[in-house]
């Protein structure tokens, strides 16, 4: 079974019981709306540590789009049974007024990467994102937290703020899980109609070949999409774009 934990106190004092005495503890955050995506990272979390928490929240002070915070999917039965099945051991699901007693008076901003690809377009996201995810780290503190590469931007930012305030955890980078056509495994994706849903294999495709970033935007315009950003970086080649009401990320390594 796996029990749900609402409240910071309920964790802390379950935190000092002995069946937490040196027990490596990993943690998978999630906004929900579970996928395959999800739970390859929560079951590298299960395989890597003794006891896997999982957090279910939908964060508001990620959206820059209130519309987007409306429209985000919640299955919250659906989840729970995903979790259950896997085995997981804990299941952290508090209320936003749990999380921002300040009002999100406090927030992390870092002012690098945090301002470009992403950054550029959805402004104040990542504040919103790093300052949920130290919050988070806090609560739980765990030994291990799991990270998906489909958010690459987030993952690095995450694990650079790691690093600079000093947290004593390690940042696992879990690597993209892809639809059969291809596309990454998004709780957005039911989002999209049945033909913007084939129309969206486009993108992944695109931004796998060896043509050049302009090229790649140009053509994805051509087909109907509405193009943030194709960039490289390090390596990688980032993309964001829109399908109607409908915003897809993805990245590879060149
Ligand atoms: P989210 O619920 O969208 O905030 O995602 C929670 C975690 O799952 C984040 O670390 C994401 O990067 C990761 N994630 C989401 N989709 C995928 C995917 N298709 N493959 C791998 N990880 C993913």
């Amino acid at each position: 079974m796996t029990k749900i934990i609402k409240t910071i106190s309920e964790w802390k004092q379950l935190k000092k019981s002995n069946a937490f005495k040196e027990k490596k503890i990993g943690f998978v955050p999630t906004m929900g709306a579970l996928h395959s995506g999800h739970i390859s990272l929560i079951e590298t979390c299960i395989n890597e540590n003794d006891i896997s928490v999982v957090s279910i929240f939908v964060n508001p002070t990620q959206f820059n789009d209130l519309k987007d915070l409306e429209r985000y999917p919640r299955t919250f039965e659906n989840d729970l049974h995903l979790l259950e099945k896997f085995k997981v051991d804990f299941l952290f699901y508090p209320g936003a007024k749990e999380i921002y007693p300040d009002n999100f008076k406090y927030r992390v901003v870092e002012d690098e990467l945090s301002k470009i690809l992403c950054g550029a377009f959805r402004p104040g996201h990542f504040e919103g994102v790093l300052t949920v995810v130290l919050k988070l780290l806090n609560i739980i503190q765990p030994d291990r937290a799991y990270f998906g590469e489909k958010d690459y931007q987030q993952y690095k930012l995450i694990d650079g703020m790691c690093k600079a305030f000093f947290l004593d955890i390690e940042i696992i980078p879990c690597p993209t899980i892809h639809e059969e056509d291809g596309l990454a495994m998004s709780s957005r994706n039911v989002l999209l109609t049945k033909e913007e849903r084939k129309l969206a294999a486009n993108f992944p495709r695109l931004l796998a070949s060896e043509k050049s970033a302009e090229e790649i935007k140009s053509e994805l315009e051509k087909l109907g999409f509405k193009v943030d950003y194709i960039a490289g970086l390090e390596g990688r080649r980032f993309g964001a774009v829109h399908i109607g009401k409908v915003r897809l990320i993805d990245n590879v390594e060149l």
